[in-house]
């Protein structure tokens, strides 16, 4: 249930126009939207080294690590494409 919290509604700037009820919603909403982008950051966090299982934040840096630290091993497929 959505409820008017005008404290709420005191603070905030976003969305001007609306009725605070609107806003809260609004907010809730984009709080949701949010987490749910953290969450799918944190998962493309997970570019683990096929070979010593380092974490790398991108394919461009995996392949930089494959290339400098394991230069013997064939090239994973998923990094052939990368430049
Ligand atoms: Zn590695």
């Amino acid at each position: 249930m959505i409820t008017c919290d005008f404290e709420v509604f005191d603070r905030l700037t976003l969305f001007p126009g609306y009725p605070a009820c609107w806003k809260v919603e609004i907010l809730r909403s984009y709080g949701e939207g949010a987490t749910e982008q953290r969450k799918a950051a944190q998962k493309a966090l997970v570019f683990a080294c096929a070979v010593c299982k380092a974490q790398m934040p991108d394919p461009k840096t995996y392949k930089q690590h494959f290339e400098n630290k394991h230069p013997k091993n064939p090239i994973p497929k998923e990094l052939e494409d990368v430049v």
